[in-house]
């Protein structure tokens, strides 16, 4: 009985077994195919549906790497506390980790980080402390409070999501083998935005040596580094600032240095296109997600023309819609921003704040 249930299961493309608890259910998120995006540039267009992950985001893979990695270095012993500087998604995921784990979690965050993650965390256990948001050259930048918090704490231990190559591994050991298998092997280009960077490290070191000739390019918000960094050799802040949560990077951090000589180019991306895409995607695909998402899908846009038809592009979808919802689809928000205007009119439905 039970042996041809399996069968049947696998037979039907379900994954059959059961994974144990929170960090078992992390990953092997679907690799989905938007048509309406495949459709204008006669490419594949691809995307791993991270929002999927059981907290929410593409940040539970690096969450769950850095909980292992301190595990396994003997610094995070039992009844301990993770402090973690964040704009918020690792922080969920950390929060969702901590809680499975019986550890205590204390998240550092900019202050201009969406209500609705400081809501997720707190929800979460995690002791929550906004604090404003200055760069990083500033020792009061979210980061720094984070380390030197667990530094003074008795028992606890730094995540440091941007600098431990921990981060990067989860996308090397998991997202870039899902992706090549989902796939079945055929990718020519693979892009992604920076945060961490661990996303687009750990992926395009995986990709790079397991598919020959793919190229790998990296999706830049206005106001941050690596598109200069990447097209001229540079690191030279692009101008201006951007809506985005999550991405936009101004150093070379531990974890993008592990991916150093693999990205082949990289795009910038003006706001105006990626909130255009937050509302093509639900209105044409029913996709739901937010603005880095929606970044990375005119990225894919942008490499499909870069590579040419017939070719599949692959990124990723990093979570959803509803940790930004009370400015995403706000009109008094969108028109703040400057960005009203360049919602297409046949989406324009879909403002209901
Ligand atoms: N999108 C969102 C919404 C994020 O929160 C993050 C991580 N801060 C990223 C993209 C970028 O991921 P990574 O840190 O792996 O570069």
């Amino acid at each position: 009985m039970a042996a041809s249930t399996a069968t049947a299961g696998a037979a039907a493309g379900v994954s059959v077994g059961i994974v144990r608890g929170f960090p078992g259910a992390v990953g092997n998120t679907p690799l989905v195919r938007l048509g309406s995006l495949s459709d204008k540039t006669g490419c594949e267009i691809l995307a791993k549906a991270e929002w999927m992950n059981p907290g929410g985001s593409v940040k539970d893979r690096a969450a769950k790497y850095l909980i292992m990695d301190a595990e396994k270095k003997g610094v995070l012993k039992p009844g301990g506390t993770v402090v973690e500087g964040t704009a918020g998604n690792t922080g969920i995921g950390l929060a969702h980790m901590c809680r499975a784990k019986g550890y205590k979690c204390v998240i550092y965050i900019p202050e201009t980080q969406s209500k609705e993650k400081m809501e997720a965390l707190r929800g979460l256990g995690a002791e929550v402390r906004p604090v404003p948001a200055v760069p990083y050259k500033d020792e009061m930048n979210y980061n720094h409070q984070a380390k030197r918090c667990a530094e003074e704490m008795e028992n606890a231990v730094w995540a440091d999501q941007f600098d431990n190559p921990a981060n990067q591994l989860a996308h090397y050991e998991t997202t870039g083998p899902e992706i090549l298998a989902q796939a079945g092997g055929k990718i020519d280009a693979w892009v992604a935005a920076v945060g961490t960077g661990g996303t687009l490290a750990g992926t395009s070191r995986f990709l790079k040596e397991n598919v020959p000739g793919i190229k790998c390019f990296a999706a830049d918000p206005p106001g941050a580094s690596m598109f200069a960094y990447y097209t001229k050799g540079e690191m030279e802040r692009s101008e201006g600032g951007s809506i985005t949560e999550g991405i936009g990077q101004g150093r070379v951090t531990g974890n993008l240095a592990t991916c150093e000589g693999l990205i082949d180019g990289a795009f910038l991306i003006p706001d105006a296109e990626t909130i255009a895409m937050v509302y093509n995607l639900l209105h044409y695909e029913g996709i739901f997600v937010g603005a880095s998402s929606a970044l990375n899908m005119v990225g894919a846009v942008k490499t499909a023309e870069a590579v040419g038809a017939g070719n599949t592009v692959v990124s990723v979808l990093c979570d959803g819609a509803a940790r930004y919802q009370s400015r995403l689809f706000s009109k008094s928000w969108l028109t703040e921003k400057g960005l009203f205007e360049s919602i297409p009119e046949e989406c324009r439905y879909l403002i209901t704040l």
